[in-house]
């Protein structure tokens, strides 16, 4: 007997949420569950007098492929943008990311030959390291001592809750690192945020389709595996598993949040604090996405913290004894033929949005 659905998608974030839109066009029959009591996972954003608030922390849309771009304004037009971060330590501020305007307000160099004398400079001590083991190697290698002290070292174990010796070194080939007078933080070609707001853009993408929040898979789980041919998981992969090889570990945030009554609290989006003494890591601007004109505004203080049972992942931690769990965790889903396991927490990687809706368009294709 056929059962009432094809798909069972757990998660009505962007991957479960493009995950359904394309399989429903193809369609099939598909059932978007979530725990929380709303759609859109952790790009879900709410309207506070006016004010699109990014819930879940900030969610810049950055991408190459214009495929990519041209998908998601079909849904939803973007706004133009652009993310450039200020960095504040000790009562000064630093364009972010690191670029020319950062060395001069680092060290009053004017030009790229200067600037690049000057990183050579702060880096000669590292020159030896050719094969950097982890992030601060990295970081030192990159920009060298007073880079790394002032606008690397603070942040990145803040956000990690671990030694900067203790963190891959991808993390930080993340950042741009360039001698041009650009504030703009990403390199790629198209950037910008939803107008109106990142809910739209899922609330468009699960249009017609069967959909039931405040639904927890695990609660539930014989019954709802009844209802459908195949599982779209998209939550931990470790809690898929009951943990039977361990937990995976992921940072955590805990935002704190104020309407204040001023037009404009610290005009930019986002103000990243990268001294370890202060203990939150950004504060989050949010009209500012949005070049808002509102009377009142509204901030994000954002405060990383380990995962605990009630926590909300964010971050997976990518070192050495995490992968080495997640492996086994994946030879195991090579067995469960009816279930596939997709996004930033089943597949436990640190994606950007593009990535996600990537592989959401990949994996609907191949299905
Ligand atoms: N980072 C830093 N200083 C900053 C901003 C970022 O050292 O002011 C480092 C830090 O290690 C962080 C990584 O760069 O984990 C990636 O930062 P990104 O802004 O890409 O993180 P996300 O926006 O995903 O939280």
């Amino acid at each position: 007997m056929s059962k009432k659905y094809d798909y069972l998608i757990v998660g009505a974030g962007l991957y479960g949420s493009v995950f359904a839109h394309e399989a429903t066009k193809k369609g099939k029959r598909c059932f978007v569950i979530d725990k929380r009591s709303h759609i859109g996972g952790n790009i879900y954003t709410e309207n506070i007098e006016g004010i699109n608030v990014h819930k879940y922390g900030a969610h810049i849309f950055h991408t190459n492929n214009k495929e990519i771009w041209d998908y998601v304004n079909s849904f939803v037009e973007f706004n133009h943008f652009r993310n450039s971060p200020l960095a504040y330590y000790k009562g000064k501020l630093y364009n972010l990311p690191f670029n020319m305007n950062t060395f001069y307000q680092l060290w009053g160099v004017k030009t790229p030959i200067e600037a690049k004398a000057k990183i050579e400079e702060q880096r000669a001590m590292f020159k030896h390291i050719k094969f950097p083991k982890n992030l601060e190697e990295q970081a030192l290698v990159l920009g060298g001592k007073d880079i790394y002290k002032k606008l690397i070292k603070g942040y990145t174990e803040k956000q990690w809750g671990r030694s900067a010796k203790n963190i891959p070194a991808f993390i930080i080939r993340r950042l741009p690192f360039r001698f041009t007078f650009d504030n703009n933080y990403f390199n790629d070609i198209y950037q910008g945020i939803p107008k109106g707001g990142y809910t739209i853009l899922i609330k468009k993408l699960l249009e017609g389709i069967d959909v039931k929040t405040n639904l927890n898979f695990f609660d539930e789980r014989n019954n709802l595996e009844k209802l459908a041919d195949k599982i779209v998981f998209t939550g931990k992969i470790d809690e898929f598993f009951d943990y039977r090889f361990g937990k995976l570990e992921y940072r955590s945030l805990h935002f704190e949040s104020e309407l204040l009554d001023i037009d404009n609290y610290q005009g930019n989006a986002v103000v990243n604090y990268t001294d370890k003494r202060v203990p939150y890591t950004r504060i989050i601007e949010h009209k500012h996405f949005e070049f808002g004109t509102q009377d009142k505004t509204y901030i994000t203080k954002e405060y990383p913290h380990e995962f605990s049972k009630d926590d909300e992942p964010y971050y997976p931690v990518n070192d050495e004894k995490n992968q080495h769990i997640l492996k086994k965790y994946n030879e195991l889903a090579k067995q469960y033929n009816n279930v596939h396991f997709g996004g930033r927490l089943a597949e436990y990687k640190y994606y950007d949005m593009h990535n996600v809706i990537e592989n959401a368009l990949k994996t609907v294709k191949y299905f």
